[in-house]
This record gives structure tokens, C-alpha cells and sequence, in this order.
């Protein structure tokens, strides 16, 4: 079984910590719809005829996509694969996209997960943010889509903003889980360079959340979210029971995948492939009959870090039996002596052929894989 992921590079404005590709200018949507449906020509053999369990549209903003744009895109794909009875096909969307005509269109094209990029119910932090979007246009997208019949949705929230308090955040929590949504997605708070964020920073407009802080803030939403029954089946991700992320799991598992369009890669089990980052030159290349990527083969210490980075996010963490069988590396004897340190400081636990993050561990996950990693 394998994935699709469609990435979708345009927003109606860029938010001020973003540093996805998407542009704000849509001249070009028309041109680039048609060369994604002419790349799902060029590529259907990619995943050797391996049925298609997921599709995910993600961005930028697929939610701008108009639903002729969408359906056309998904005939295209059920033209070429092998899709699933049961597959997955996620849209993420913007509640300023998601009113109830759209949401009722969304359903029929077939959409049947909303992935929606909510990041807070706090007006003043989504004006600070830049986006397009306010606190009653998100509580009112998820209302609509439950009574149209969604039943799968997803909500991203963003932690750890400056200034941000405990109460703060408390609040925000709050309001996300009287939405009940089944399945919860939850980032820190990270200031990149080329952003409008990473520029105030420089000019010392901006501090960043002090660490001890942001580690508090992450203490409160696992434990304000396992209180409710949700599960951490990954650092940033939270579900209740059989809403896990099929597509986003199917990364983190090393299942292969087709990315298409501008900046979207592909993994087949021995190379990754990177599209141009760029839309014009995206567009020009499928023109031109030419694939627009990359290739980037994974030397097998590659192999080993990715699946290091990967599976100690999750829930179960690492499979070092499996690591060993599969790329010849045996984590608990090359790493013997700090695992021993981790699991004595109680930030690590091994359980059978598992390795993975204790709660306290969690706060330091990317301490603990720079530590692991060859
Ligand atoms: S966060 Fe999402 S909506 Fe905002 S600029 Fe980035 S991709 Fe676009």
C-alpha cells in the first residue's frame, strides 16, 4: 500500500512564521492544475502499480482550489492508480475557505478528512500571526462540516508563541477540545529565517518563548489531552481511538509515496525525489514533457538516521530489531552507553524491540535523536 500527496503552493496571505512553498500571487493556478494532472501521467508507474491507500492535499492552502480544480485532480488520480475502497483523501483546509456550500461540494468531490489549520482560538494571536482567518470562522468551520457529515476532521494549533502564557494556552486547549474533534495536531512555535517572524527577530522586535517555558506548555497539552482519552501517537499528533493520520503514519513507517506538484517529494524505498521548489519552473519543466525533480539516493547511514528521526517520535519509538535486520545497524550496542544514560535519567524506556520517549523525554526529543543519530 502506498500514499499521494498533492502539495497545493498558493495562499491568500502569508502568515508571518510560514516558510512553506506557496506564493500569494494566483496568476499561475490555472497553468499549474494542468501540469499537475499532465506529472499524474508522467509518474503513474512510479509506485509499480501498489494500490494507493491515501491522497493528501496539502500546501499552501488546497482549500483555495476551486472544486472543479480538486475533482479534476482526483479523476486524474483514479484514471492512473489503484486507489483503495477505503482510502484515506485528506484536504487541508483554511476556515475561511470552509463554508457550508464549499464543505457540502468538498464532500461529494470525495473528500473524507478536513485537516484544518485552526492554530488558535485567540484572535489576538491569529492577527499576530498574519492569518486570514478569525476564532468564530474557525469554531464555525468545524460546526458546518460535522453537520454535512464529516466525521473524520483534524485540527492544527500552534504552542510555545511568544509572549504566550499557561493561562493562555489553557484557554486555547479549552476551546479545542469542546470541538471534539478526533484528531488533534499540535506544533511548537518555530522562528525561521526568511519570515516575517525570523526578520523581527533579528531587529530584536521578537523574543522567542523561553525553553523552560515551551517545555511547560508542552507538559500541559499532553497531559490536558490524555486526560480526555487522546492518544500521543506522535510528538506533535493526537487521536482519539482509530483516528490516526493513515497518510502522515505512512511517512513515519517508511511506506512509499508519490508527491506531486510544485516542492512535493517522493520516496520509493531507495531514493527520495524533490520537485522544483518553484512554480514557474515547475510548470515550464511538466511543459516541456520533462519530470522537475531531484534525485537524492540515501546512502545507508541516510537510511539509518532517517529511521531514527522518524520512529522516536512515535509512540512505540524505534524498532531496533527491525533496524538491525533492515540496515545492518544495532542501535542498543553502538549507542550503548548513552541509552543507558537516557534510560536512567528517565527520558528513554525499552520495551522488547522497542526504544522510545518517556514523557520527560519528550521534552528533549530533538536533544535525544541528535544524540542518537550517526
Ligand atoms: S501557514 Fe499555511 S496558510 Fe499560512 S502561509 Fe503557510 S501554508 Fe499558507
Amino acid at each position: 500500500m502506498a500514499g499521494i500527496y498533492i502539495h497545493i503552493p498558493y495562499c491568500k496571505q502569508a502568515c508571518h512564521y510560514c516558510d512553506f512553498h506557496f506564493s500569494t500571487n494566483l496568476n499561475t493556478k490555472s497553468d499549474l492544475i494542468e501540469a499537475i494532472l499532465k506529472e499524474i501521467e508522467l509518474q503513474k508507474d512510479y509506485l509499480l502499480g501498489e494500490t494507493i491507500e491515501t491522497i493528501y492535499f496539502g500546501g499552501g492552502t488546497p482549500s483555495i482550489l476551486s472544486i472543479q480544480e480538486l475533482s479534476d485532480v482526483l479523476h486524474k488520480i483514479y484514471e492512473n492508480f489503484q486507489i483503495s475502497e477505503n482510502s484515506e483523501i485528506t484536504l487541508e483546509a483554511n476556515p475561511d475557505d470552509l463554508g457550508r456550500p464549499k464543505l457540502e461540494e468538498l464532500k461529494v468531490a470525495g473528500i473524507n478528512r478536513l485537516s484544518i489549520g485552526i492554530q488558535s482560538f485567540d484572535d489576538q494571536i491569529l492577527s499576530y500571526f498574519n492569518r486570514a482567518h478569525n476564532s468564530k470562522m474557525a469554531l464555525d468551520a468545524v460546526k458546518y462540516a460535522r453537520e454535512i457529515g464529516f466525521e473524520n476532521i483534524s485540527i492544527d494549533l500552534i504552542f510555545g508563541v511568544p509572549n504566550q502564557t499557561l493561562e493562555a494556552l489553557k484557554n486555547d486547549l479549552e476551546q479545542a477540545l469542546e470541538l471534539n474533534t478526533p484528531h488533534v495536531s499540535i506544533y511548537g512555535l518555530t522562528i525561521e529565517e526568511d519570515t516575517v517572524f525570523g526578520k523581527w527577530e533579528k531587529q530584536n522586535k521578537l523574543t522567542p518563548l523561553d525553553e523552560d517555558l515551551a517545555a511547560e506548555h508542552l507538559v500541559l497539552i499532553m497531559d490536558t489531552l490524555a486526560a480526555v482519552g487522546y492518544e500521543q501517537y506522535e510528538i506533535s499528533n493526537f487521536c482519539l481511538q482509530g483516528f490516526e493520520s493513515k497518510h502522515n503514519s505512512s511517512y513515519w513507517h517508511g511506506k512509499k509515496y508519490l508527491g506531486l506538484g510544485p516542492a512535493a517529494h517522493s520516496y520509493n524505498g531507495v531514493e527520495r525525489q524533490f520537485n522544483y521548489a518553484h512554480n514557474i519552473k515547475y510548470i515550464k519543466s511538466i511543459q516541456s514533457d520533462k519530470l522537475p525533480f531531484t534525485i537524492e539516493k540515501l546512502s545507508a547511514e541516510d537510511q539509518v538516521n532517517e529511521a531514527i528521526l522518524t520512529q522516536l517520535r512515535l509512540k512505540d519509538g524505534i524498532n531496533h530489531a527491525d533496524l538491525k535486520q533492515i540496515h545492518d545497524f544495532d542501535l542498543i550496542k553502538e549507542r550503548r552507553v548513552l541509552i543507558n544514560e537516557f534510560i536512567q535519567k528517565n527520558m528513554l524506556e525499552l520495551n522488547g524491540n522497542f526504544l522510545s520517549l518517556t514523557s520527560n523525554g519528550k521534552l528533549l526529543a530533538d536533544f535525544i535523536t541528535e544524540k542518537l543519530i550517526i
